[in-house]
């Protein structure tokens, strides 16, 4: 979502005759966008404001301007601790960044906090210019803000409540994507099974989605288990161009982990959506979040979630550390678990999980498959593309390749990708 919305900002500073440069030292204005989901992503933006005003010292012109969860969350507190900053905007206010944009340059200093906004969409600032040229996949928000208040959360206090994108934007703002040569798109929401505009609920969404001419591939994230209906799991079997993988973030494997987090939903109702799956769309890649040491989880508790991951046997995993967030419920809660022992736990489950997916890796090795090429691999010598399952395949080819479905033959399982040939 961050990417999304920073692209957004990007879009309209492009159109108001803005360079972009990757030289912090030679910008005029800059934009830091942030998160709070965790302490350590809130540390991240400290430290990086810190080293983006330390240049303004030396260049008082300088505009520098804080976007994001964390603008949100501290608000006229962040212009109190560095005064230097000239704009600090919540998520919700991103429409009337331009307009704040204009007061800045004349010397203002602005708190913009308020949650009632409406969703944006990069085709709202209608882009003359297709500003992700030779991109290959894009993102698209069809909703924002989160009505779930899963007790450690913050993104319902930061994003305020959901909103819905109407379905003719969602639709028109694809079909700009694929006109721009975009071939991949991500439905982007805190909880995109949420999705509720007039008649349409998600899996219409995703229907009429579908049915845009030169898009191959349609994905979504993040959807929640408590609300992946029937519907959600027919479209599995039902649209050939919605990607064979679904982000199923589970969070625990105890059920009374699961209830103190507020998550409505048990390990057993997890596993059989898994299942229903598994059977709508077989070789469906599956990934997750799952956090250990939310306050009171026991050795047992923490056993059931290894026991989840290993009967599951996820693609991927996004594993934290339970990270206590002011104003919500759980930083409330008794029984917080010390910080070497939420350690232990992740280090441990980190390691079975690496297992998992090196094995899964490992036996797509000899297999052909359909990889959408992104671009050139990082290290700049190989093309680099993914599955539909979403693993990651970097190759030798042609760079005129970019942007084309080729097969492949993997050669080599690793634990972050495949390798292969043309095949
Ligand atoms: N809307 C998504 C998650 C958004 S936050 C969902 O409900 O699945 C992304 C991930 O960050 C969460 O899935 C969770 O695993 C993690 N997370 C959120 N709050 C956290 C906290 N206080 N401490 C540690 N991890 C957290
Ligand atoms: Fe946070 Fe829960 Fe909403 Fe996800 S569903 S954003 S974890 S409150």
């Amino acid at each position: 979502m961050n990417v999304y919305e920073s692209d957004y900002v990007y879009q309209i500073l492009k159109d108001s005759g803005y360079e972009y440069t990757d030289d912090p030292g030679r910008a005029d204005l800059i934009v830091i966008n942030t998160c709070t989901v965790r302490k350590k992503a809130e540390q991240k933006a400290y430290s990086h404001i810190g080293r983006m005003l330390s240049l303004k010292r030396i260049k008082p012109h300088m505009r520098i301007a804080v976007l994001g969860c964390m603008a949100q969350q501290q608000g006229q507190k962040l212009l109190e601790r560095f005064p230097d900053i000239d704009l600090v905007m919540g998520p919700r206010e991103i429409e009337k960044f331009k307009l704040f944009l204009t007061d800045i340059i004349r010397g203002a200093k602005i708190v913009a906090t308020d949650l009632r906004g409406g969703p944006v969409g990069i085709i709202d600032c209608a882009p003359r210019v297709p500003s992700f040229k030779s991109r290959v996949t894009g993102f698209v928000s069809i909703m924002q803000g989160c009505n779930n208040f899963c007790s450690y959360c913050i993104v319902p206090y930061v994003r305020g409540r959901e909103v819905s994108r109407s379905l003719q934007d969602i639709v028109a703002e694809v079909k700009m994507l694929v006109n721009w040569g975009i071939k991949d798109i991500t439905l982007l929401g805190q909880n995109v099974n949420s999705y509720r505009y007039k008649d349409y609920d998600f899996a219409r969404l995703l229907q009429k989605v579908h049915e845009v001419e030169g898009l191959l591939r349609l994905r979504f994230t993040t959807s929640h288990p408590k609300d992946v209906s029937q519907r959600l799991i027919q479209c599995f079997r039902d649209l050939p161009k919605l990607c064979s993988h679904i982000h199923l973030p589970f969070q625990a494997g105890s059920d009374r982990i699961l209830r103190l987090m507020n998550r409505g939903y048990t390990k057993e109702h997890y596993m059989e959506l898994i299942q229903k799956l598994k059977d709508a769309r077989p070789g469906i890649a599956i990934t997750s979040d799952v956090m250990v040491g939310f306050p009171r989880e026991t050795e047992e508790d923490f056993i059931d979630t290894l026991d989840l991951i290993r009967r599951v046997e996820f693609d991927n995993l996004f594993s934290f550390k339970y990270s206590d967030r002011e104003g919500t419920p759980a930083h409330k809660m008794q029984g917080k678990i010390p910080e070497e022992e939420k350690q232990r736990r992740l280090e441990l489950l980190q390691s079975i999980q690496k297992e998992i997916t090196l094995k899964k890796n490992r036996e797509m090795e000899g297999r052909i498959v359909d990889v959408l090429v992104e671009g050139k691999s990082k290290r700049g010598n190989t093309l680099t593309g993914r599955t539909d399952t979403n693993k990651i395949v970097n190759f030798i080819g042609n760079f005129d390749l970019i942007g084309k479905m080729v097969k492949i033959k993997v050669l080599n399982g690793y634990q972050n990708s495949l390798f292969g040939e043309l095949f």
